[in-house]
């Protein structure tokens, strides 16, 4: 059985929102289930998080919810008429006083009063995420006058960004802390905050959460030039938060697509030594919103984030309104399997020149160190409270699949999210204690995973129910009465 370990995150939406079709996406492969604040209902996002519950539990499954903040994204008010059509050479004016229904040919109203000031003659705006691009001519008390460089059909609604960063609201709107306590209420697994500025605006989203009792971690959304600025912006970031995700779609629009492969490769490799996960998102098999098949270029797109040793990679439209979403989870699926027979997925530099900080997590390393030199291992299981020591081995490159053992269905889910990591329900609590390693061993064997003969790294705490108690690392030679 080869176990995939890069994990696939899809986007429900109205295509995935069947009982039938949610059924599918798990079966196919779906780790993470994204509900995206930025549309539908609470009542549709709850009816979505009961259905991924119900039918992942049905299976024996953990599928995380993670919960994407919609987030102060700039836009354009509306036309008159819907739309509008902009060729090279036309001169297009930004309004901020210009009424937000009546946009024409010549002017769009816009409900971001700053803009005037973030502006200077001779920026560059891209609307409806780069397709369209405006060059500023001048400014003046309430517009930003442009001549349109790239053309295309401009709609209600659509998000501004400018090159090289720089227009920016606070990153929690109103919606975002409502939403907040939504994703509080259903018990996702996983926040995502949406153009984050820096850590202030991370620590803000975690003091909310925690007024509403969620347990949830957050992902930092790097999607503006100024987080990747400098190496500072960005771990100040990443050290702020539980995990990132490499915001392509924004991100791209904001710096420019020719350096976003070589940022994309240093978020995931600054994510990944800070301990955290990471997801790398975007238009990874966009083409399959309406092919069932993915091109050459996104399957390359797909396995180089696998190298890249992503944690998850991510589908958007293509599965929340995409006509294939079950075929666009099965060719990451594939693609990602591929790719991690690569060897560069496989070998570990193993932090041999760091300073730990924690006891679990000198377990946690020590385990994979030991894993990846002796041959006859083909597991590593970790018993596991909130998930932290899996986390931890996660980071190492290894062939080795990593079993968390679990009585905590939150911690589960979290570890759906970790590259590797495969969640398995499992309470210590309710055994003797000579009796847990041999039932925890027995599991995975009664599972397929192990076979007698095989040795198996096993790494747990004396007290169960305990944060950050690893303590312990056994080897234990499965077939043999194991204590
Ligand atoms: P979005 O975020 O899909 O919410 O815009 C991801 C991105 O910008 O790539
Ligand atoms: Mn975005």
């Amino acid at each position: 059985m080869t176990l995939r370990r890069t994990k696939i995150v899809a986007t429900l939406g109205p295509a995935s929102t069947s009982p039938e079709c949610i059924a599918a996406l798990i079966d196919a492969g779906m780790d993470v289930a994204r509900m995206n604040f930025s549309h539908g209902t609470p009542d549709e996002h709850r009816e979505r998080a009961r259905l991924v519950r119900e039918l992942a539990a049905d299976r024996g499954r953990h599928v995380a919810l993670l919960g994407d903040l919609q987030g102060p994204k700039i836009r354009i008010a509306r036309f008159s008429e819907g739309k509008t059509q902009l060729e090279v050479g036309d001169h297009f004016r930004l309004s901020t006083s210009h009424p937000l229904d009546e946009g024409n040919h010549d002017v769009v109203g816009i409900d971001y009063p700053q803009l005037v000031e973030d502006c200077r003659a001779g920026d560059e705006l891209l609307l409806d995420d780069g397709r369209i691009v405006l060059r500023v001519d001048s400014v003046g008390r309430d517009e930003v006058r442009c001549t349109v460089t790239a053309g295309g059909t401009l709609s209600n609604h659509k998000g501004i960004n400018r090159r090289g960063g720089g227009l920016s609201a606070a990153a929690l709107t109103d919606k975002d802390r409502a939403d907040i306590v939504l994703a509080a209420e259903l018990n996702m697994e996983y926040v995502a905050v949406s153009f984050p500025r820096d850590a202030s605006d991370m620590h803000l989203a975690r003091k909310l959460l925690a007024d509403s009792e969620s347990q949830a971690w957050l992902i930092a959304k790097i999607e503006r030039a100024e987080a990747v600025a400098d190496q500072a912006a960005l771990d100040g970031l990443i050290e702020a938060s539980d995990g990132v995700m490499v915001a392509r779609g924004d991100l791209g629009v904001e710096i420019g697509d020719a350096e976003l492969v070589g940022i994309q490769k240093l978020i995931i490799s600054r994510a990944r030594a800070q301990n955290k996960v990471v997801i790398t998102a975007t238009q990874m098999m966009e083409s399959m919103i309406s092919s069932p098949l993915p091109t050459r270029a996104e399957v390359s797109d797909v396995a180089n984030a696998a190298l890249d040793y992503t944690d998850a990679v991510m589908l958007s439209a293509e599965s929340a309104a995409g006509k294939y979403p079950i075929e666009a989870v099965q060719a990451m699926a594939r693609v990602c399997i591929g790719a991690e027979k690569h060897p560069t997925s496989q070998q570990s530099g193993h932090r041999l020149h760091e300073k730990f900080e924690r006891c679990d997590e000198t377990v946690a390393l020590a385990a994979m160190y030991a894993g990846n030199h002796f041959p006859g291992v083909t597991a590593v299981i970790t018993l596991t409270e909130t998930g932290h020591t899996p986390l931890i081995m996660s980071r190492i490159r290894s062939p080795l699949p990593i079993f968390a053992l679990s009585p905590n269905a939150q911690t589960l889910g979290k570890v759906a999210m970790m590259r590797g990591v495969q969640s398995i329900f499992f309470n210590p609590a309710e055994l003797n204690s000579s009796d847990v390693n041999h039932e925890a061993v027995n599991r995975l064997l009664q599972l397929g995973h192990v076979k007698a003969g095989d040795w198996v790294i096993l790494t747990k705490g004396d007290v169960y129910n305990s944060r950050g108690g690893t303590n312990s690392m056994k080897l234990l030679h499965v077939g043999e009465r194991l204590v």
